[in-house]
């Protein structure tokens, strides 16, 4: 094997961190600075938000939305079994139910009808997730009449057909800054929102219930330290002036892709963008073939021709502790595990060249002996 071995991800960082992360160490002030505000703002702005609360990561946002949101005890969320684990996970940590519905094989984002079905007297809130950063049908789950909440957390750039960017409806909207996401701050996550009142809840719950004109040792609320950084944060500003550029190398990367692996039988490749629906790129995932070999020996083939991958994502309602917790089995939602079981993320990043495109589509073939 000549050539190196090609990352599934690798953030854009360049001269422009490095010096907003030296300014803040020279100013001496790291946490409860200047910088949180300011990327809360430039990053409401970019998404047409009125609010937005800086967080420590997606997951934390996730807990603090549905918290806002009126999610607790005893309730029930309706949500998508095709996720990164966090948006379950988030729901339990109110001791909330996160209840499953299948999902679109087209978008693969949560069925409106699936979710509509779902729905009892004790759902207090629907969890729709923007998958692959493909904008999930908002209007349809507005028409459901319940507090919804956003795991945008892929979703950064994504555009709906009205023209609303992710994370601009009102509703709280999650993103967030793991190194692999679209915009970086190595860890971390913002909450967009329309209401004034729940970006003050959540600013004071990420910062252990402190009211904001109360001195340091009054705490009015149960709160949890979810800060971030000044230090992030200035992460995030340089990154939020790269972020265009950043999205026109994945969506220049996700063409390439398209061209390079056009025509191969039976491999799912993602959807294209339809009804004025945009996709924000965030990872390029396909579905194996049905009739070749599996998934798993797909990634083993990739791995030894040089190219990393990984399956993406598994179901969330058929990993062992949602299994005895919940007594989920399969055939529950077959539509996500007939995805979840043939999906395989590949390299992708803003930077990825078209020779590594092709060496990843001629490995590909070659495992897939088509
Ligand atoms: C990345 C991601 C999250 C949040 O992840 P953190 O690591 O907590 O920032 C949540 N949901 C989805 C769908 C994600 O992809």
């Amino acid at each position: 094997m000549s050539e190196p071995e090609i990352p599934l991800a690798r953030p854009v960082l360049g001269a422009e961190e490095e010096a907003a992360v030296a300014a803040v160490l020279r100013s001496g002030q790291l946490s409860l600075g200047p910088r949180v505000p300011a990327f809360e703002q430039a990053f409401a702005a970019r998404v047409g938000a009125p609010h937005a609360s800086a967080v420590s990561s997606g997951t934390a946002g996730l807990h603090l939305a549905l918290r806002a949101a009126g999610v607790a005890d005893g309730d029930e969320v309706v949500t998508s079994p095709f996720s990164f684990v966090a948006s379950a996970n988030a729901c339990l940590f109110e001791r909330a139910r996160p209840v499953f519905a299948d999902i679109d094989p087209v978008t693969l984002n949560l069925d409106p009808q699936a979710a509509r079905a779902a729905v009892t007297e004790r759902t207090s809130a629907i969890l729709p997730v923007h998958i692959f950063g493909y904008p999930a049908d908002l209007p349809a789950f507005e028409a459901l009449g319940l507090p919804i909440v956003e795991d945008a957390c892929e979703a950064l750039g994504a555009v709906h057909a009205d023209g609303t960017p992710v994370g601009g409806r009102g509703h709280p909207a999650v993103f967030g800054f793991y190194a692999n996401k679209q915009l970086t701050t190595g860890e971390g996550g913002m909450v967009t929102v329309g209401d004034a009142a729940l970006k003050a809840r959540m600013d004071s719950e990420r910062n252990q219930g402190r009211a904001p004109d109360m001195g340091w040792l009054d705490h009015d609320r149960l709160g949890f330290n979810y800060r971030l950084s000044d230090i992030a944060c200035a992460i995030g500003l340089a990154q939020l002036d790269r972020l265009d550029g950043m999205l026109a190398g994945r969506a220049r990367a996700a063409a390439a892709y398209r061209e390079a692996l056009d025509g191969i039988d039976g491999l799912g490749l993602p959807c294209a963008d339809h009804g004025g629906d945009r996709r924000g790129w965030f990872v390029f995932v396909v579905q194996v073939p049905k009739d070749g070999p599996g998934r798993d020996e797909v990634i083993r083939g990739l791995r030894e021709r040089g190219v990393q991958s990984k399956p993406y994502l598994p179901a969330i309602h058929l990993m062992s502790f949602y299994r005895e917790r919940f007594g989920h089995r399969e055939g529950e939602f077959p539509v996500c595990e007939d995805v979840a079981a043939r999906s395989v993320a590949l390299p992708f990043f803003p930077e990825l060249t078209e020779g590594q495109v092709a060496q990843v589509a001629q490995a590909l073939r070659a495992v897939l002996g088509r």
